[in-house]
């Protein structure tokens, strides 16, 4: 359901895309797409906003009569770069028709694909599905570690710091360190006006060393609030790459269904929360239903990771023929339809701005966009 706005509060939109990318993190987003401000001016003011799965013409004319200055949909309209714009294509025409309205298109696509509080997720809420807190194919390379130092007295005011710009994170758990005592030695020179001791002689002072788990597009958040919270002249840090898999980042999600359930009532029960007119699936295993495994949109690279993590049935789509032979009686694979399965998506832009900015206009836009027609 919209909200009923009585007043609405103007944004600039970078203050928006800041709330967007807060979410969705635009390092995240594959080699392949191109998420991110497609139009418009980041110091541009914004009263409304439409939320929609794709940017079509129909919704950018939506957007004119509805007098909303911001288009944030989850398929970015550039997909694979424009040399002309003359509106010889759909792409074409929308682009020109938001530059020529003064609409701001934004996109959130495999970035916000990649989190787990995602796509894939709002699949998995929508099934009332359990255990919902595994990716099916975490990313790596996303994490690196801080190691700092500090005298014992201010190191918890420096650890609270740094666990508010989003370091000290581990699945389940908030707030991890390893602290160490030691001896630490420095010496600062002729210009140099020590926090401890004097300068041109050798100090030596007992301090903690911290080290702190983040994620990498946290970095410079975490950076800032060390080089503020710390008292030192010259803060000593260490970054460090990790090769840790992130929990909460990658392909998919695997969850499980609080009572088993037989899979025709399984497939009965995405009909009905998921709104899917069509399921083509594989043959039926003749195994309950328990666990399961989601990837909104085009996820069918990710079958041989939900078999290994013994999935019993993968929602997905756009499967083509040979690959429902792949299913090969080890898992019930269904393709659900790519709009069906992405449709609840602008929720997840409404729930975050609703959030965010109480008092802004967020909508769900009205045209239905589904390229695919069922006869
Ligand atoms: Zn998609």
């Amino acid at each position: 359901m919209n909200k009923i706005f009585i007043v609405s509060n103007q944004l600039p939109l970078k203050q928006i895309i800041q709330a967007l990318e807060q979410l969705a993190p635009p390092s995240l987003q594959e080699s392949y797409d191109n998420s991110g401000l497609i139009t418009g001016n980041p110091e541009q003011m914004i009263q409304k906003a439409i939320l929609t799965l794709d940017c079509t013409e129909a919704v950018i004319e939506e957007a004119i009569q509805v007098q909303a200055q911001l288009i944030i949909a989850h398929h970015p309209i550039i997909f694979s770069g424009l040399k002309k714009l003359n509106g010889s294509t759909y792409v074409e025409r929308t682009v020109i028709k938001a530059i020529k309205n003064d609409i701001a298109i934004y996109a959130l696509h495999t970035n916000l694909d990649n989190m787990l509080y995602g796509v894939n997720h709002k699949i998995a809420d929508k099934l009332g599905l359990q255990s919902t807190r595994s990716v099916l194919k975490p990313l790596y390379n996303q994490l690196c570690k801080l190691h700092t130092y500090i005298t014992e007295d201010k190191a918890d005011e420096l650890r609270n710091a740094l666990f508010k710009a989003g370091a000290g994170q581990i699945g389940h758990y908030s707030e991890c360190s390893f602290n160490i005592i030691g001896e630490g030695t420095f010496k600062g020179d002729g210009q140099s006006n020590p926090a401890l001791g004097r300068p041109l002689v050798r100090e030596h002072a007992r301090e903690l060393k911290i080290e702190i788990i983040l994620p990498i597009w946290r970095k410079n958040e975490v950076l800032e609030s060390l080089r503020k919270a710390h008292y030192y002249e010259e803060v000593a840090y260490e970054l460090y790459p990790t090769l840790n898999a992130h929990q909460e980042t990658g392909s998919g999600l695997i969850a499980e269904l609080r009572t088993p359930m037989k899979e025709t009532d399984f497939l009965q029960l995405i009909r009905s929360k998921l709104h899917t007119g069509v399921i083509r699936h594989s043959g039926l295993t003749g195994k309950f239903i328990k666990r399961v495994a989601i990837c909104g949109g085009a996820g069918i690279f990710l079958l041989s990771d939900a078999i290994r993590k013994e999935a019993d049935v993968f929602i997905t789509s756009d499967v083509k023929y040979h690959q429902f032979f792949d299913a090969d009686r080890n898992i019930l694979l269904c393709d659900i339809g790519h709009y069906e399965s992405e449709q609840f998506t602008v929720e997840i832009f409404q729930e975050l701005l609703n959030d965010k900015f109480p008092t802004f206009a967020a909508l769900f836009s009205k045209t239905n966009t589904n390229p695919v027609n069922y006869y």
